[in-house]
């Protein structure tokens, strides 16, 4: 019996051994996602990362993929190679990321969920961290999303509600390289899945609602293995002038449209810093770049950079650090 019970749980330990240079390249009709036309449709899936998957189980796995073109050149949409590329040249100063994903929660009718219909909520202020059934709503959709990505092995960190009412946070990270942008890619996909089950519906626009409401962001935490150790401010000052200089270009690439997301967003109101003015400090909820107290304090740990929008892609966000702070002179 003991034995057959070992034989069993070391069949399955091998069926979960399923590496991702196990999985084979696969395809998917293009013309279907407004990405190839129907002649010339097929688009290729290059498998990259493995996951447990929460929702099946057992030896069941989620496999992340990069999508190339029929002529074998990225798609549009995936920002992923040129990234790995960068984070390949970094490698040596091991650079860690972790990314703070705010995101609003939708009825069916698209409307804040748990907001009054056809009205508003109280005024922001009670919400923040908050705890019963008046302050915060969809508490049960981001417990079961925070249990579903510990089990698919993402390093989920901690979660919050947010300022405004039915907007919620999780963190993922210190994640190294190219690492987080797939990280963070497949923590988003377990919350579409999650929220599906529970009938409502999660949008990463950064400004959800207009007026007197926070809007959503992803900011992104960085450090080098310099930053990390005593001392390690005068390379978190360094890393800052630099990004400093690149304003524009780093604006760019925190939102789908190069900009025009976030313009909404970054007014320099609702702790967020104007969208045409770099600007950093300690402890600053109103500058791009904030340096938190304790790393001040500590004289080493990381940056946060508080411009992504929520509907940043994480490896463009990523990419275009490395390659303003390391890559370039
Ligand atoms: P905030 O005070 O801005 O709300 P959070 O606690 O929500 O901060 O998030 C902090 C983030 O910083 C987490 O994603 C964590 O992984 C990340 N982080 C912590 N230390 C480092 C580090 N040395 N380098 C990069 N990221 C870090
Ligand atoms: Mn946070
Ligand atoms: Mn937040
Ligand atoms: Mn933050």
């Amino acid at each position: 019996m003991a034995r057959l019970r070992t034989i069993n749980f070391l069949q399955k330990l091998i069926l979960s051994l399923i590496l991702i240079s196990d999985c084979p390249v696969w395809n998917y009709d293009g013309s279907s996602t407004y990405q190839a036309e129907g002649s010339n449709s097929d688009m290729y899936l290059h498998p990259v990362a493995i996951y447990r998957d929460p929702f099946r189980r057992g030896k069941n796995k989620l496999v992340l993929c990069e999508v190339y073109k029929y002529n074998k050149t990225p798609a549009e949409t995936n920002k992923r190679q040129s990234c790995k590329k960068a984070m390949d040249k970094a490698r040596d100063v091991h650079p860690w990321f972790g990314i703070e994903q705010e995101y609003t929660l939708l009825d069916s009718t698209k409307y804040p969920f748990g907001w009054p219909k056809n009205g508003f909520p109280g005024p922001q202020g009670p919400y923040y961290c908050g705890v019963g059934a008046t302050k915060v709503f969809g508490r049960d959709v981001v417990e079961a999303h925070y249990r579903a990505c510990l089990y698919a092995g993402i390093k989920i960190a901690g979660c919050n509600a947010e300022v405004m009412p039915a907007q919620w946070e999780f963190q993922v990270g210190p994640c190294e390289g190219i690492d987080m942008g797939d990280q963070l890619w497949i923590a988003r996909y377990i919350l579409d899945r999650v929220a599906e089950d529970f009938g409502v519906v999660v949008t990463y626009d950064p400004k959800p609602m207009t007026g007197d409401w926070n809007g959503a962001g992803a900011h992104t935490n960085y450090s080098t293995k310099e930053m990390r150790e005593p001392g390690g401010i005068k390379a978190i000052e360094e890393a800052i002038k630099k990004l400093g200089k690149q304003h524009a270009r780093h604006i760019k690439a925190y939102d789908p449209k190069g900009g025009e997301d976030n313009k909404r967003r970054l007014t320099g109101h609702h702790e967020t810093s104007s969208i045409e003015d770099f600007s950093a400090g300690v402890a600053n909820r109103g500058a791009s770049i904030r340096i938190p107290r304790q790393v001040a304090e500590d004289g080493m740990g990381y940056l946060e950079d508080r411009r992504p929008a929520s509907n940043c892609d994480p490896y463009s966000v990523t990419e275009v650090i490395i390659v303003t702070t390391v890559l370039e002179e």
